[in-house]
């Protein structure tokens, strides 16, 4: 338990694709050559390490790495990050759900995006909200976003469209958004659509597998993508237990790392965890990860890609980086890291 303090900035990802070569598209996505060239930047500085070494502190692990995370279980993981992890010689945490493989069912989040990039904002806004009246009537149902604190969700987009996305993935109750999104997902891409979305944008189970095999971390991202604090404690817990459950069966682990779906997470979640008895847990909270995050283990924070790249020329952002550097000599001093 002597290991020297440690620190580290996390890297999300979700797609990486040149193009989606079908009907299933999205408005954002990283590109193979940014993503080349960003793992090229950081190879230069900093050795990589993966979740599951980062949090287990009797393990040896470098004073400083980067963590580079996948979430969604996106099948661009093998297609086309593979070859550029392996050229550069990082490794890498892929987080998975377990619906699309139990069930055969897309996540929800991305059945927003695709329908989102099919019909323009416009089109599903004006489309979901007849939907929503036709089943539900004229009066829209909202659940609190007390759990999200002052998070500021969606900063650049304008109102009318925060309002919408605040309503699809936070505020309008499952029970009512899911049946919606299902109708107009099948009027939008035709019966039997869904089975095709699920086999072209996520990993295959035997995909999992082999990446696995090359060394690469699989944890959870729970059962159904839901966002954890809207849920009570039981329903937490059973989104966390059944997509554990899932990966542990499908390759004897028995340890695990969860990325929260959006990050959320609140004490009940926590306690889930424990009770659980998972490793620790990945929020979005944008910032390095410092020594008391690995000794909490349950509010680890990650920064996604685009706080870490600029948009423009692709150059590594500074003042994320420049966190490790000139961590090893930070403010905090000896006896707070340990
Ligand atoms: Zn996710």
């Amino acid at each position: 338990m002597n290991a020297p303090p440690r620190r580290a900035v996390s890297v999300n990802y979700h797609f990486l694709r040149t193009a989606t070569p079908s009907q299933f598209a999205l408005r954002a996505h990283e590109t193979p050559e940014r993503f080349d060239s960003q793992l090229a930047q950081i190879s230069k500085r900093f050795p990589f390490c993966r979740a599951d070494e980062l949090v287990d502190l009797t393990r040896e692990a470098p004073e400083s790495s980067v963590m580079l995370t996948f979430d969604d279980g996106a099948r661009d993981v093998v297609t086309w990050a593979l070859p550029l992890l392996e050229k550069h010689g990082a490794t890498a945490s892929i987080f998975v759900c377990a619906q699309p493989y139990l069930e055969g069912r897309l996540l929800e989040i991305q059945k927003i995006e695709f329908l989102m990039k099919k019909l323009g904002i416009d089109g599903f806004r004006g489309a979901f909200y007849a939907g929503y009246e036709r089943l539900f009537g004229a009066e829209i149902e909202r659940e609190s976003l007390d759990f999200a604190g002052s998070y500021g969700f969606y900063r650049y987009d304008d109102e009318a469209v925060r309002r919408f996305k605040l309503d699809l993935n936070y505020q309008i109750p499952y029970a009512q958004v899911i049946p919606i999104l299902e109708a107009l997902f099948t009027e939008t891409f035709g019966a039997g659509s869904e089975a095709e979305a699920v086999r072209e944008t996520y990993l295959s189970a035997d995909e999992l597998k082999q990446l696995m095999d090359r060394g690469f971390e699989l944890g959870v991202h729970t059962h159904r993508h839901r966002v954890l604090p809207r849920l009570d404690f039981e329903a937490q817990k059973r989104e966390i237990e059944i997509g554990t459950a899932f990966l542990r069966d499908l390759t004897g682990q028995t340890e695990f790392t969860v990325a929260y779906p959006y990050g959320f997470h609140d004490e009940n979640t926590h306690r889930a965890m424990r009770e659980l008895g998972l490793r620790a847990g990945l929020t979005m909270e944008r910032r390095a990860i410092e020594p008391h995050d690995l000794r909490d283990r349950w509010s680890i924070p990650r920064y996604d890609v685009n706080d870490c790249f600029d948009r423009e020329s692709n150059q590594l952002v500074d003042a994320v980086f420049s966190q490790l550097a000139t961590g090893k000599a930070g403010s905090r001093s000896q006896g707070a890291d340990e």
